[in-house]
């Protein structure tokens, strides 16, 4: 994010402000990581239980060498939770609400400005301090599974 010698690009903050439009949500396939935490308080906020959650609403993908969670997607790539508005986003998972403050992002001006040629939120409305980027940035959730996977049917090999 930056050199040891100079000031990263957004020492004075950065805009964001989010326009609902649904471009990140709709469209196109990706994957939506889920932590224990976002389980957790989904599963809440959706009046079931972690197993029905996982079982009804994610598949596993390999990202890193590793097994994560991932929200599914209808049949156009629009996230399952995309009705005209996210309808899960008082707890819409950590990879949403930490968007577009990520470390991709966060390398350059130009990476940042890039974001938002695909981004209407970018570089509009509220300023987000250093310390408050610096905070999303940097806060990586958990997204070790083994203790779901018993839940989970297993693709054949
Ligand atoms: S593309 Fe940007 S403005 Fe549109 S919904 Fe996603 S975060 Fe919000
Ligand atoms: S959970 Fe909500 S904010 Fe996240 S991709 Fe799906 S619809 Fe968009």
């Amino acid at each position: 994010m930056k050199s040891q010698d100079s000031k990263p690009f957004y020492e004075k903050g950065l805009q964001f402000e989010c326009t609902r439009c649904g471009k990140c949500c709709t469209g196109f396939p990706g994957y939506v990581y889920l932590s224990e935490t976002d389980i957790k308080n989904i599963s809440e906020f959706l009046q079931t239980d972690k197993e029905g959650f996982i079982k009804r609403y994610t598949r596993i993908v390999y990202v890193f060498h590793e097994e994560r969670l991932s929200l599914i997607e209808k049949a156009d790539y629009t996230c399952i939770f995309w009705d005209k508005i996210c309808t899960i986003y008082p707890t819409r998972p950590h990879q949403c609400r930490t968007y577009p403050f990520w470390k991709r992002y966060l390398v350059s001006a130009r990476e940042w400005n890039k974001a938002h040629e695909f981004c209407p939120g970018i570089n509009r409305g509220r300023l987000h301090t250093k310390s408050e980027i610096e905070h999303f940035a940097g806060d990586i959730p958990n997204y070790d599974i083994s203790k779901f996977l018993h839940t989970y049917p297993r693709e054949p090999e």
